[in-house]
């Protein structure tokens, strides 16, 4: 396919792409090949967290590149040394391992765990995940994800997954057996259409897990970093996971990701772990730009007041148009349109400059910059109102 002058073809058809190519990025902005401007409600999938190129990252990048980019992931860099320390402080999780991408970080919480169960528990390995849940797409993260479109790819998969369903402890207590090493979840499932875990529940998988012995694991990639109106998911439900993932957010737009866990579960020994970009310099000073913005009470109070304005403007929306509810917490929202129209919404809204996510055939995902301004939320409202207006008129001729 050519887009303007630009020959897409040599990358490989992985997924199907809008017809633009982008080359420019400010706030809340995306710019494309011809210049037009479109209003980004995605993101990047929930990854700049503090808009398209925030001044503070830019600058770090700068001042980092000039500085060190990559002495080897086998000697100590001060940037990693330093991300690692703020986010240890930050979470009570007192070890860090930093990797480049979601998948890579949970793909090595699956493996401490692991370890931890040969360690610790008679060898045991398995982990229990949820139905619709989505890890990564390593396969042992494929096979631990609960989404129905992964089960016939590429199997064999890896065992060791069997799946509880979300916010039902009984349906996770009849999985416990001998084998079983521990509980993973994210707290909001994202990909399978922004489903929240309860408080409760969450609160529950704590108990469970502490009175079987097992590892709490928490997906935070897509709900950590003030995506929830918290710093970290888990503390709207006042716990702690006994290892967390974070990836998105972390690094503002640059590939970075990060494993944490207590100084008990951290159980990998030399040769277990590892990998050529873990703590690069470039993307740890990034992280730690990002971090410093986003740990900011009132930063974290900005985001938390955005949701509310936004969840409070797309219920008025649902209401005027007559669809479904509105779920998720923070900046992590979702609208049911009760109708398979999502991909057509979202084709609409790119046409008319506005970029929105339908991770599910039938609810729309919104996740701006945190830093998001109202002008912005108000303007995405006016201009998904116009598209849902055109689209009822579109049903009702139909
Ligand atoms: N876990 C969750 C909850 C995610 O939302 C994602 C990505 O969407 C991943 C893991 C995988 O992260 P990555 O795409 O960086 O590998």
């Amino acid at each position: 396919m050519k887009i303007g002058s630009f020959e897409t073809d040599v990358l490989m058809e992985i997924t199907a792409r809008p017809p633009a190519v982008f080359v420019e990025g400010k706030g809340s902005w995306l710019v494309d090949h011809r210049g037009k401007r479109y209003l980004d409600f995605v993101q990047g999938w929930a990854v700049n967290c503090l808009g398209h190129c925030p001044p503070e990252i830019v600058k770090t990048i700068a001042t980092q590149a000039e500085r060190l980019i990559s002495p080897s992931a086998a000697f100590f860099n001060d940037a990693a040394i330093g991300l690692a320390q703020r986010l240890t402080r930050l979470s009570g999780l007192e070890r860090v391992f930093l990797a480049s991408s979601g998948a890579e970080a949970n793909e090595g919480a699956i493996k401490l765990a692991r370890k931890w169960g040969k360690k610790h528990k008679d060898g045991a390995y398995e982990i229990i995940t949820f139905d619709h849940s989505f890890h990564g797409r390593t396969l042992a993260t494929m096979s631990a994800s609960g989404k129905k479109a992964f089960e016939p790819l590429f199997e064999p998969k890896v065992a060791g997954f069997p799946k509880a369903k979300l916010n039902d402890p009984a349906s996770v207590k009849q999985l416990i057996n001998a084998n079983t090493v521990g509980i993973m979840l994210e707290p909001i499932q994202g990909e399978a259409g922004v489903w929240a875990a309860t408080d409760q529940f969450l609160r529950e998988l704590r108990t469970l897990t502490q009175e079987h012995g097992l590892l709490l694991i928490f997906d935070e990639i897509q709900t950590g970093m003030g995506r929830t109106g918290k710093l970290f998911h888990y503390e709207h439900a006042e716990i702690e996971p006994d290892i967390m993932t974070l990836g998105k957010g972390i690094g503002g737009g640059v590939p970075l990701a990060a494993l944490l866990a207590t100084e008990t579960a951290a159980c990998f020994e030399h040769g277990d772990q590892g990998g050529t970009f873990n703590g690069n310099p470039l993307m740890c000073a990034a992280g730690l730009a990002v971090l410093g913005e986003v740990s900011k009470p009132e930063l974290l109070k900005a985001a938390a007041d955005a949701g509310l304005f936004l969840e409070s403007e797309l219920q008025k929306l649902s209401a005027r148009h007559g669809l479904g509810e509105v779920r998720g917490r923070g900046l992590l929202l979702a609208l049911d349109l009760k109708l398979p129209i999502g991909p057509v919404i979202v084709a609409q809204a790119l046409q008319a400059g506005l970029l929105l996510n339908s991770p599910q055939p039938d609810a729309l995902r919104l996740m701006p910059a945190l830093n998001v301004a109202r002008e912005e939320i108000s303007e995405m409202i006016d201009q998904l109102d116009a598209i849902l207006t055109k689209a009822g008129a579109a049903r009702r001729i139909a």
